[in-house]
């Protein structure tokens, strides 16, 4: 009985662990919002190695947010999986769902070098410059959900007692299938996703094929198979005497299971071979080699100009590379207008962030954003620069405006404009004077406050369109014409005129 206690004080500090993180990520991640939002809230994303690795390698420079990564890269050469077992939050949640299945289909799969293979796609296609990893990687994938799904559902609740804004993102059933998937495979046996598919875990597995400390069997054990049957990854083969440090997750459990104690946890520096086919191999290279181009092409929509990005968005190439399709700056939009693309920039440009500003438009004093962007996808710009950047030009629709269409009197847009880049005029037609809208395009941001206000019913008669949008690297956006411009304006001094209308 003496040797029982460690054993379930093993399990329950393993599960004490693993809701700690958790708990932090749920944290972290409620308070990503627009009055709390900072770098701390990017924390899991720095210490991903597959994220700084991959995207270091697409962007074709070192991404600095992602170096403590390393910490776990080093931390995995001496403990093995240690991330899979004990922090990665989609793992705990996995291990809960796990908890409550009681009868599983027996399908006898055999895919788990599949991880391998998607692990090399990731790094083929990255050399060819194209990241795909936000498709694949646990922790972007748990952080969409959440955002996508979770939270809407959440302030919609919150809604019905206080005052908390409802948001609601437009198509996000792929996103909420994938995590039903992902949770639900756990029916076909445990850790499913991390066995078998998670690309993170497999960086950490080869790895953990040269880490210091290994589970082995010394010889006093009888080959009662009980640590083979209850290991979640699969990882033992106890009639062989061998456990796979690849595949093993450091879970404890065969360690507090086993009758004997017969499983130790110790320096071990011998490894063993991977066994994956060449023909598979082959498959995920030429994978990797095809998908980059076929993405760039496939499944374009043209939008007319309305794919319109947040200010400080890299150039498209660049911003594609980089964006983890996480949808942290859709979360930290106050006015919502932040929402994820389906097919707008391509397949690959799936959940990456558009303004759709007949939702809501960008705030003149928010630079939100950039701030919480973990990747600098957006870039990170201060309050005043970020009211420098055009991210488009809004554009009249004379046959819908009531001003021009109907002859009536509508300043909306006119006092929605916080550039004052929209202007009423007098227009006199038959000896009567009217009022009319016009834009100036040079003044215009494309901010599209003045599109999410326009009353009218459907679409609106002001709109904003990828017209002489702004997206760079590096450098400043603020320019002495444009400050010239603005206090031009300020003093109600003339400028040339600029002013457009569809
Ligand atoms: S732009 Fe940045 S914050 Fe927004 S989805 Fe992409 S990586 Fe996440």
């Amino acid at each position: 009985m003496a040797a029982e206690k460690p054993k379930k004080r093993h399990r329950y500090i393993r599960w004490l662990i693993q809701i700690l993180f958790l708990g932090l990520f749920i944290y972290l991640f409620i308070q990503t919002t627009y009055s709390t939002a900072g770098r701390i809230q990017t924390l899991f994303f720095r210490f991903d190695p597959l994220i700084f690795i991959i995207l270091s390698i697409a962007y074709r420079a070192v991404l600095t947010a992602g170096l403590l990564s390393i910490i776990m890269i080093l931390g995995s050469f001496v403990f093995g999986r240690f991330f899979c077992g004990f922090i990665c939050p989609l793992g705990t949640m996995i291990d809960i769902c796990d908890l409550t299945i009681k009868k599983r289909i027996s399908l006898h799969l055999r895919l788990k070098n599949t991880k391998f293979l998607l692990l090399i796609f990731l790094f083929i296609s990255a050399l060819l410059g194209g990241s795909f990893v936000h498709f694949f990687d646990p922790l972007v994938i748990l952080e969409r959900s959440f955002t996508l799904i979770i939270h809407p559902v959440a302030t919609y609740l919150l809604g019905l007692f206080t005052m908390t804004a409802n948001y609601q993102y437009t198509e996000t059933f792929i996103v909420l299938a994938i995590f039903l998937i992902i949770l639900g495979t756990g029916f076909i046996e445990p850790r499913f996703w991390c066995r078998n598919l998670c690309p993170l875990g497999a960086l950490f597995g080869v790895i953990s094929k040269f880490s210091v400390f290994k589970f082995s069997f010394p010889e006093k054990c009888r080959a009662c198979n009980i640590c083979e049957r209850i290991c979640p990854t699969n990882a033992i083969k106890s009639e062989l005497k061998k456990i796979d440090s690849a595949e093993c997750i450091d879970c404890l459990r065969c360690l507090y299971e086993c009758p004997d104690n017969a499983i130790k946890y110790k320096v071990d520096f011998r490894t063993t071979p991977f066994d994956i086919k060449k023909r598979t191999l082959l498959v995920s290279l030429g994978a990797g080699i095809v998908a980059v181009p076929l993405t760039r092409s496939l499944l374009h929509k043209k939008l007319n100009g309305r794919l319109i990005r947040p200010p400080g968005s890299l150039p498209e190439k660049d911003f594609l590379n980089l964006c983890l399709h996480c949808g942290k700056c859709m979360k930290v939009c106050p006015t919502n207008g932040l929402q994820p693309c389906i097919l707008e920039a391509g397949i690959n440009g799936i959940w990456t962030p558009k303004l759709v500003p007949r939702i809501g438009g960008c705030e003149k004093n928010c630079n939100m954003c950039g701030s919480v962007c973990p990747t600098g996808a957006i870039r990170r710009l201060s309050s005043e620069e970020k009211t420098f950047v055009k991210i488009g030009t809004a554009v009249i629709d004379k046959n819908r405006c009531i001003a021009w269409e109907q002859d009536k009197v509508c300043l909306i847009c006119d006092e929605a404009c916080p550039y004052n880049a929209i202007s009423s005029l007098n227009e006199t037609i038959h000896n009567k004077t009217l009022l009319r809208p016009f834009v100036d395009e040079r003044l215009c941001t494309g901010c599209g406050l003045c599109e999410s206000r326009c009353p009218i019913e459907g679409p609106a008669a002001i709109r904003v369109f990828s017209i002489g949008e702004e997206r760079k690297r590096s450098g400043t956006y603020i320019t002495e014409e444009k400050i010239r411009l603005r206090a031009c304006q300020e003093k109600k001094e003339d400028i040339p005129s600029g002013f457009i209308t569809e």
